[in-house]
């Protein structure tokens, strides 16, 4: 699987999330990829699992539920969906490709070390098969532009799976909070910075003990060219190459230097 292309029409592909396996941004991942490969497997949490990460279950057994030929829902995290699907489910021939989305919501910047979406993505990685985590922005309290996915994804899914990437690596696409006709391209980004958690609700619950609520609001702030947060503000689809090596190189180096 080391760059080499995913030969789409003949591929079997998995799909998941991390919204939850009723959710609308599956539905539509699965509409989308139906008629361009020959398998699509759905194998999705029975529940939303939003900003759960790369999060395991490990201290209670999980469950299989099947809901149709080649789709079940199961009672943990994105990871647990996808280590289940590729070692029991699917354990016959894994998946050539892993797709997780459509998120109900971008998953830019520093969002992808929360995402569950992404996390799909990152097992689906670690298992080495090529895998995409996807995306669609939009504004708290505003409907999602679903039909800005569904126009942009079916052409961004064969041309990420027509260029090979390496083992270790995987892709996260983010759709902009616009028309489709009005988004301006497909651009190649770098992960941006952005921190979640500025706006934080404090309370009294009703037996007297304060709490705390972690909002959606973001520090907004200029964003730097060519990163994911830049392009999906100026109207573009965002695809960004992550990597599961999180060493930071200069530093090493630099460390080896002073710990010589
Ligand atoms: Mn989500």
């Amino acid at each position: 699987m080391a760059e080499k292309p995913v030969d789409l029409a003949r591929a079997r592909v998995l799909i998941t999330n991390d919204d939850g396996v009723a959710a609308p941004g599956l539905k539509l991942l699965e509409s989308v990829l139906l008629p361009l490969a020959r398998e699509v497997w759905v194998v999705a949490p029975e529940v939303e699992q939003s900003a759960t990460s790369h999060s395991l279950t490990l201290r209670r057994p999980l469950r299989i539920r099947k809901l149709a030929r080649h789709r079940y829902a199961i009672d943990g995290t994105p990871t647990d969906s996808v280590l289940l699907a590729v070692t029991e489910l699917m354990q016959d021939r894994p998946p050539d490709l892993v797709v997780s989305g459509v998120n109900r919501g971008g998953n830019l910047g520093e969002d992808v070390t929360y995402s569950g979406t992404v996390a799909a993505a990152m097992e689906g990685t670690l298992l080495g098969i090529p895998s995409v985590a996807v995306s669609q922005v939009y504004l708290d309290g505003r409907p999602v532009k679903w039909a800005t996915a569904e126009k942009w994804l079916g052409r961004i899914m064969k041309r990420l799976t027509g260029a090979a990437w390496p083992p270790g690596v995987l892709m996260n696409v983010n759709l902009p909070d616009v028309a489709a006709r009005k988004v301006t391209g497909i651009e190649i980004t770098r992960q941006g910075r952005r921190k979640i958690g500025s706006d934080i609700a404090r309370g009294t619950d009703p037996r007297g003990e304060p709490y705390y609520w972690i909002g959606a609001q973001r520090r907004e702030e200029g964003y730097h060219r060519g990163t994911d947060l830049e392009a999906i503000g100026r109207g573009a689809v965002s695809v960004t190459p992550l990597t599961m090596d999180l060493t930071h190189a200069p530093t090493l180096a630099r460390l080896r230097g002073v710990f010589k």
